[in-house]
């Protein structure tokens, strides 16, 4: 089949290395529009982002946008909703601005999703959470929350295909192999899902957390698990992300022990807090005592439960983006999904796209004046009530549509001091 996607003859390709970001003044970037809402709020992201790259670098700089297919819209023009063209282009420019994918519960296609995120070994996941004046959060003091939690993304019960139904022969013989092989007796209606845990996707997603954390002049790093009862999985987690706190970044941090047995309780100026907790006393603490933490590093599981938690804090996850992003590349999306209802009517929010994109995305390109303008753009937008439907309902405002929201971004961008 012939090629659909035209790549600009002045753009050229992101290099990223090693985790390292090699960022032409022209960057190639793709972008794959998604399903239901996705169009409406994708497009508007672009002509923020497009704005905030002009305002900050003028002439400079300039992203090439490059549409790729996948979802609903790949299956209308191709036939298949993660086409090999799409696969191939991906592979090869490794950056991509994604708007949000249907998968379907309990059968049909597979997610495109967590393809995408194989595809390019988006390892870890980087999901920022910091409350916005004017959302309604059910805390007293939302402003304590400012967090980065960043969870291990291939690894865990997640990674698929690991997993077989009680009345299967695979469940059958693995109960027989526990029970002869490790003296093991389970019930014979018993499902089986295994749990891996890898020492070198825990210790490459820890290099991450801790390498984020140093560069974004965090405060701490608390690694969460569930090591009291699951030792060898979220145990060895733990275990095995300290040793490389303290290998490999000894003279950035400080473990929560040595701060009481060597510094009286405080943090040394200039030092990271490293210590852990386990998942379930961490769902209290990051309601009961948000300021305590700061960039949260989970294995996969703990991860997801605790990313949706920390965004309910602020009151609306709608307003969050999140990064996948590896050694080699990586995906921004919004933390929600495709909205159907709200699908084609211009009423979405696209806040979490344009965070996802304008801000983690170019923060990683290391194009940080665009990325702060789209920041307080935002905050501002709140502040002058200027929101979408979802908040406008509880802020009692006229709501604008996700085009004239983008447009009052657009405006707040050219008037920033
Ligand atoms: P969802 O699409 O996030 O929508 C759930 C609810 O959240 C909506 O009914 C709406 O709430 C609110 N909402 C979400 N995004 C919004 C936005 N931008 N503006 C305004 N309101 C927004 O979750 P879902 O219904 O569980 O999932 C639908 C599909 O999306 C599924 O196929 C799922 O697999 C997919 N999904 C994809 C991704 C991804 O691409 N990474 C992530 C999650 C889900 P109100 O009804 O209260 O207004």
């Amino acid at each position: 089949m012939s090629s659909r996607v035209k790549i600009p003859e002045d753009g050229e390709p992101i290099v990223v290395q090693g985790g390292v970001w090699n960022v032409p003044n022209k960057p190639i970037i793709l972008y794959i529009e998604g399903d239901g809402i996705g169009p409406e709020i994708t497009n508007v992201a672009i002509k923020v982002i497009n704005k905030a790259v002009e305002r900050a670098y003028g002439s400079s700089r300039e992203i090439k946008w490059v549409k790729v297919y996948a979802g609903e819209e790949a299956e209308k023009v191709y036939g298949n909703r993660f086409p090999e063209e799409t696969i191939n282009l991906i592979s090869k420019y490794r950056v991509v601005l994604k708007g949000p994918l249907e998968t379907p519960i309990g059968g049909g296609w597979r997610s495109i999703n967590v393809a995408i995120r194989m595809l390019l070994d988006a390892y870890a996941n980087v999901r920022p959470v910091k409350y916005m004046p004017g959302l309604e959060s059910p805390l007293k003091h939302p402003e304590r929350v400012d967090m980065v939690i960043i969870r291990e993304n291939t690894d865990d019960l997640y990674r698929g295909g690991i997993e077989w139904s009680w009345d299967s022969p695979e469940a059958a013989k693995l109960r027989k192999f526990l029970k002869e092989e490790l003296k093991v007796d389970l019930e014979d209606d018993t499902g089986i899902g295994i749990k891996p845990i890898s020492k070198y996707k825990t210790q490459r997603v820890a290099r991450f957390a801790f390498k984020f954390a140093i560069e974004n002049k965090r405060r701490s790093v608390t690694i969460m698990h569930k090591g009291n009862i699951m030792k060898y999985t979220e145990g060895a987690f733990r275990e095995w992300a300290y040793e490389v706190a303290l290998k490999e970044f000894r003279d950035y941090i400080v473990t929560e022990e040595e701060v009481n047995k060597l510094y009286g309780g405080k943090v040394p100026p200039g030092k990271i807090l490293v210590n852990d907790r386990i998942a379930d006393n961490m769902f209290q603490q990051i309601i009961t005592r948000p300021e305590n933490y700061d960039v949260i590093l989970a294995p996969n599981l703990n991860g997801d439960y605790i990313s949706d938690a920390a965004g309910a804090l602020i009151g609306d996850i709608g307003v969050l983006g999140g990064a996948n992003v590896g050694d080699t590349g990586g995906m921004f999306e919004a933390v929600h999904g495709t909205a159907p209802k709200y699908a084609g009517k211009n009423v979405a929010n696209p806040t979490g796209i344009i965070r996802a994109g304008g801000e983690l995305m170019l923060r990683f390109m290391g194009w940080r004046e665009a990325a702060d303008l789209i920041d307080r753009a935002i905050t501002e937008a709140i502040n002058q009530k200027k929101v979408t439907q979802d908040l406008a309902r509880y802020m009692g405002v006229q709501p604008l549509g996700t085009k004239e929201f983008g447009d009052a971004l657009i405006e707040i961008i050219d008037q920033l001091k």
